[in-house]
């Protein structure tokens, strides 16, 4: 059976109402669980991009770049799902295991009309010892994805090949590996060293160049398209998406009224 309230216990709910009021969750939570989710909210800036832009799909980029709304999901991520997915998920804590770790990066990248871009980077750790870059993934079923081969993934490779090409002049790199994680397992893979200084200068200059032109580049469908904002508007203009899009234009507030 449930117990009285007291009389004190009444007045000190009283208080603590009077005494507080329920606001957004801080921003710097917010941005944590969406980084945990692969959502990076670099601030949005001409020319600036991010590595993890950077190894993704060029049309995707190409929008983000050109400032296409976001479309939104059914079920969008709300910080009330996004914590209750990666609650009693500490394996992010794996990046305490080295004291150089979650270094920025703002690497500038040459451009044919002489400006430059940034390509934003956040390196999880690195072994000063070994001279090893390491980027943590934590994920679910690592064994049965390597099994079925969705592990490890073309872009995670190339994410901490950007790394050791951005990094260089700062840090000495001889090794690259990712670590794979779910709550049972965990995978390391090395990756092969590779100078990317002239791969992400194309790439980028690509994306500047569609923007200038306004040509679409091609979309790169992938499994990752389920997570992408812009789903509707890339099917709808071809050579993208094929699949019903998961992602639908955002209403305007007109409508809703
Ligand atoms: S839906 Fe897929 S192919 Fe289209 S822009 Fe997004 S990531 Fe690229």
């Amino acid at each position: 059976m449930m117990k009285q309230e007291t009389q004190k216990e009444k007045e000190d709910k009283l208080k603590a109402n009077e005494l507080t009021e329920e606001i957004d969750t801080p921003q710097g939570i917010v941005n944590f669980l969406q980084k945990r989710h692969g959502v990076f909210n670099f601030s949005p800036q001409p020319k600036r991009y991010s590595v993890t832009e950077l190894v993704g799909c060029q049309r995707k980029s190409f929008y983000k770049q050109s400032g296409v709304e976001q479309e939104e999901f059914q079920n969008d991520l709300t910080v009330e799902g996004m914590w209750s997915a990666v609650r009693g998920d500490f394996l992010h804590n794996m990046t305490y295991a080295y004291k150089w770790r979650e270094m920025d990066m703002e690497y500038k990248v040459p451009l044919k009309d002489g400006s430059f871009a940034t390509v934003a980077g956040r390196l999880d750790m690195y072994d000063w010892k070994t001279k090893t870059v390491i980027d943590l993934k934590s994920t679910k079923f690592v064994k049965w994805q390597i099994k079925n081969g969705f592990l490890p993934k073309l872009e995670h490779a190339l994410q901490v090949q950007c790394y050791d090409t951005m990094y260089a002049d700062y840090l000495p790199i001889e090794n690259l590996n990712i670590v794979y994680v779910d709550n049972a397992d965990i995978v390391t893979y090395k990756v092969e060293r590779r100078d990317l200084t002239d791969w992400i200068q194309n790439r980028i200059q690509e994306i500047e160049d569609a923007k200038e032109g306004n040509n679409i580049p091609k979309g790169e469908a992938s499994g990752l398209c389920q997570f992408c904002k812009y789903q509707t508007k890339c099917f709808n203009e071809g050579d993208g998406i094929e699949h019903t899009p998961l992602s639908t234009p955002k209403k305007k507030e007109a409508e809703d009224e």
